[in-house]
């Protein structure tokens, strides 16, 4: 079995080794992986901060070419990387190909921003004297991704990161360490210099906790859980570095009585169930008006009993399983606690056996559930969603914005008036009209508010704020 090390300052090493297990059939192994420890992840930080001063006055071009060689050849093997996220991940071979795709396109989007990076010249209020305002790197970047977008999340902060200049210490999820090790080895043999690009796989409280106690570590970006990004937070503050946090969502998708029914119904089976429910823009909160909800949850029920629950690269399976054993009792004790507060369930709720051992669940819909429950408030991160009965417009919009997080909001409505005033009103990063809250473009900013999110946008040209820091320059000619 091939074993993928790490890479630390353009070398591959590492010794100790784990298995990365697929979740549709725990008896495949996909491959083995380097685990770092804390010399390895100190030694990662030493040569990105080692790399920096030249990467940051590298040439455009070669950034540019990098990144677009880069880009070619995720495009070049997408079926072959997003079967490897399916096996490694769990969620089908059409999204694990499609979320492959969106990292070539993200690649290539920042490509192209290598050669449009542009700064302001100003007159200054003073007579004879010129403004320059300019951006420049951050330095060295800290990168730390949660496992549920094994190719996307890496991607997205990967290729800011290189097309503004820094040098970067990767530490992926340690359940899908395959995606991020086959990115970093097409960018080394893309022909970053050493240094620039450090891989290093290993433990969250080992590897990305040396990374937050860094001082040499000028900005972390991260995506996962509520609890880590808070310590990512306090740490950063300690050193006085940038940080950006995208972390939990409780997203609303609000249903009105005039609603194209089938829109409503398709975007919310794709909000809540497709990807296994483990987006953090996926709907758990259905809130249906009064007129419309006995239509909708039958339609709902119908169209959850055609869906296939299966091995991820099965054709035919439209919901993958569960990524791991401890996501997958989280799942089931939401449930119980679902059942216990008074809701029903209207579909699923129970695990499943297949012909391979795995971590397989019923979709699973709770009708009579209301805002307060705890399933309501709590990110469940499942295919698990309920819904909320509410009389009209204003108590749904009330409900929406009831939450904790504030990630991605979604509407069906046929009125011009209420999709307007949602879009308005909506406290989200991201608004969705008659579209599922999940599923997003790869060149506009993604990001949510309040419990959700922290720092600047990710992703367009937005990603800008945080890969750089804004230098104002005075010249008297
Ligand atoms: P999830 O519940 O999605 O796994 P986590 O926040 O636990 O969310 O994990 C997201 C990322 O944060 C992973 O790469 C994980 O290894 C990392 N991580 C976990 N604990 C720490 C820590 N103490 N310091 C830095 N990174 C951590």
């Amino acid at each position: 079995m091939t074993f993928h090390k790490n890479l630390i300052d353009g070398e591959w090493i590492g010794e100790s080794k784990v298995p990365n297990i697929n979740p549709s059939d725990t008896n495949d192994v996909v491959g083995e992986y380097a685990s770092a420890g804390l010399e390895e992840a100190k030694a990662a930080i030493a040569a990105a901060k080692a790399a920096s001063h030249s990467w940051a006055r590298s040439g455009i071009l070669e950034r540019h070419a990098i990144l677009r060689k880069t880009a070619d050849e995720i495009m070049a093997r997408k079926e072959e990387l997003g079967r490897l996220l399916s096996r490694e991940e769990g969620k089908t071979l059409a999204e694990g190909i499609g979320e492959t795709i969106r990292a070539g396109q993200i690649f290539d989007f920042f490509a192209g921003e290598a050669l449009r990076l542009v700064g302001e010249i100003i007159p200054s209020v003073r007579p004879g004297i010129g403004v320059e305002i300019t951006r420049e790197p951050v330095g060295v970047v800290g990168i730390i991704t949660p496992w549920n977008f094994p190719i996307a999340i890496p991607a997205w902060k990967i290729a800011p990161a290189l097309c503004y200049g820094n040098t970067i210490v990767f530490k992926p999820a340690e359940l899908v360490p395959g995606c991020s090790w086959a990115i970093v080895d097409i960018l080394h043999r893309a022909g970053l210099p050493k240094g620039v690009l450090n891989l290093v796989m290993g433990k969250g409280s080992i590897v990305g906790q040396a990374m937050l106690d860094s001082p040499d570590i000028n900005a972390i970006t991260f995506t996962g859980s509520v609890g880590t990004g808070k310590r990512v937070a306090a740490a950063s503050i300690e050193h006085n570095r940038k940080f950006q946090l995208e972390m939990g969502g409780k997203n609303p998708f609000v249903v009105l009585d005039d609603a194209d029914l089938s829109v409503a119904v398709e975007s919310a089976v794709n909000s809540s169930f497709f990807s296994t429910g483990q987006r953090c823009t996926a709907s758990s909160r259905l809130i249906v008006t009064d007129g419309i909800h006995d239509k909708f949850v039958a339609a709902m029920t119908e169209r959850l009993k055609g869906l296939v629950v299966d091995d991820a690269l099965k054709p035919g399976t439209h919901i993958g399983p569960v990524v791991d054993a401890t996501q997958l009792k989280q799942d089931m004790d939401y449930i119980e606690i679902g059942r216990q507060e008074g809701a029903k369930i209207a579909f699923g709720g129970e695990r499943l056996d297949r012909e391979t051992p795995g971590f397989y669940l019923q979709p699973t819909l709770f009708t009579e559930a209301t805002n307060a429950m705890r399933i309501s408030r709590e990110e469940i991160f499942g295919p698990v969603a309920s819904v909320i009965r509410v009389k009209d417009y204003e108590e749904a919009l009330a409900v929406a914005n009831d939450t904790p997080f504030g990630l991605s909001s979604g509407i069906a409505t046929t009125s011009l008036k209420h999709a307007t005033h949602f879009k308005r009103n909506a406290e989200a990063g991201m608004v969705m009209v008659n579209l599922p809250t999940a599923g997003v473009d790869f060149h506009v900013p993604f990001g949510g508010r309040k419990g959700s999110s922290y720092g600047p946008r990710e992703q367009g040209k937005y990603a800008a704020e945080f890969y750089t820091v804004v230098k104002t320059a005075y010249t008297q000619a």
